[in-house]
């Protein structure tokens, strides 16, 4: 097999998205394409790869903006959680997996920013698709303190489950830099430093102070 892998700006609020495939097999699956379909659909037609799949990391509408026009274009499967209100015909649940040529793509249900939120995981080359979860040197948006909870949990579990050495890709290029890895954000990332999850909802609640306190963006 060969990788394919490329972080695309999507536009919108500086969204990212991926193509991902095998170039020998040919098959190629987008993830997020949302406000730039057309231009990751281009990607994987000047590399003769056959979209597969569209994948969301969630129902947000900045992330499934471009379904229906990448679909249009790929006739490709949409593939989510079943929560997910791009109604996808393929459904993404924890522990669950997706063939591309020679890859195997492994999801996590990581809810908290969103109710149906999942991660995509390329164990062969240690590549985590963090969408809206993981940013880096942030984590994902809540609204409520339950939501913060249960996101600390998925958080806990990322954690705990890929490997120090994978590269962290956002779905927003939020950060200092467009992509990590799992070591660095927890060497960097004070959302995955703090101590508990009472520490986690303060830091939450102080983030606009805290951010300006140690001149981060
Ligand atoms: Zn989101």
């Amino acid at each position: 097999m060969q990788l394919v892998f490329e972080q695309i700006r999507a536009g919108g609020d500086r969204n990212f998205g991926y193509l991902l495939g095998d170039r020998d097999t040919r098959q190629a699956v987008l993830i997020d394409p949302s406000y730039s379909p057309e231009l990751f659909v281009t990607r994987a037609e000047e590399q003769s790869l056959a979209v597969t799949h569209i994948i969301n990391t969630h129902g947000h509408e900045d992330h499934v903006n471009g379904n229906a026009t990448a679909r249009a274009l790929t006739g490709a499967a949409i593939a989510a959680h079943p929560a997910c209100p791009s109604c996808p015909g393929v459904s993404i649940v924890d522990g669950g997996e997706l063939t591309v040529g020679a890859l195997c793509l492994r999801f996590m249900y990581v809810p908290g920013h969103a109710a149906d939120h999942v991660t995509v995981y390329e164990p062969r080359h240690q590549i985590l698709m963090t969408g809206d979860l993981i940013f880096v040197g942030k984590v994902g948006g809540t609204r409520t303190d339950e939501d913060a909870r249960v996101e600390w949990n998925s958080l806990g579990r990322v954690l705990a489950t890929i490997p120090d050495a994978a590269t962290v890709w956002p779905g927003h290029d939020y950060g200092a830099r467009p992509s990590s890895t799992i070591a660095l954000e927890k060497e960097t990332n004070p959302f995955l430093r703090c101590a508990d999850v009472e520490a986690f909802l303060q830091l939450k609640r102080d983030w606009p102070d805290y951010k300006k306190r140690l001149g981060l963006k």
